[in-house]
């Protein structure tokens, strides 16, 4: 029987301007690694049969032989250059990943997607065609208006925080994305939400884990390494 293809996008062409440091995010040193290393080496050990690396336009042959090749990571097919928003890196990925069924999304910046959790989106997008990794968040929420009042709270049960990977039919997602960019696309932070606004199709939940973070601010790189520690 013919085995599905099975592609990943790993997202790598952000400013990380909340980083506040002069070196990208992507490439700052986490046990002596790039940030970027630890999640292409958890999709590199996974069932993927071939990765698309989306970096900022420049860094395509540093990143080739520094990454890529340095740490021999022979599922990368491509290196390619993202755009100004993260829809349009992604759009290039999907552009670039050709010959797959399903496609992967994942952040980058977040370090920690272990094989349980791959295993899991992997197993539901077969069934649903569309899932997402995430988990019930922990604080309470409130929505506020634009004078920083706290206006409703919705119901804590009800709400989960997203993650990535996000997983997708590939031909669903790619003419999603074809449908919204040319309608010209603004606020939109996540695969999840560009198929609910090309399609209305829902994606089903995951569960990810509360180790798998994004790197956003310093002190996440403080989390990061104890969690490193904790897996030595
Ligand atoms: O900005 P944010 O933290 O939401 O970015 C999430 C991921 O998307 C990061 O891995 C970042 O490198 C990537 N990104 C990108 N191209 C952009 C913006 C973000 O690849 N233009």
């Amino acid at each position: 029987m013919k085995r599905e293809k099975i592609g990943a996008i790993v997202l790598a062409a952000g400013n990380g301007s909340r980083m506040k440091s002069k070196t990208a995010k992507q490439y700052l040193p986490l046990d002596g690694k790039p940030l970027i290393y630890y999640a292409l080496e958890q999709f590199q050990k996974s069932p993927v049969d071939s990765i698309v690396l989306v970096v900022s336009q420049g860094q395509e042959e540093y990143c080739r032989k520094e990454i890529a090749e340095r740490y021999g990571f022979s599922k990368i097919i491509a290196i390619v250059a993202g755009g100004k928003e993260r829809y349009d890196s992604v759009y290039a990925g999907l552009t670039a990943l050709t010959g797959c069924d399903y496609v992967l999304i994942h952040d980058g910046a977040r370090p920690f997607p272990d094989q349980e959790i791959i295993g899991r989106v992997i197993d539901e997008v077969l069934k649903s065609k569309a899932c997402i990794a995430a988990m019930p968040v922990k604080d309470t929420i409130k929505i506020a208006n634009e004078e920083n009042d706290a206006i409703a709270t919705p119901d804590r049960s009800s709400l989960w925080q997203i993650q990535t990977p996000q997983a997708f039919e590939y031909s669903l997602i790619k003419e999603a994305y074809e449908k919204i960019l040319s309608q010209g696309a603004s606020g939109i932070t996540d695969d999840a939400q560009i198929l609910e606004r090309a399609t209305g199709k829902c994606c089903k939940l995951v569960n990810g884990s509360y180790r798998n973070i994004k790197i956003t601010t310093p002190e996440d790189l403080l989390v990061a390494e104890a969690f490193l520690k904790d897996l030595e």
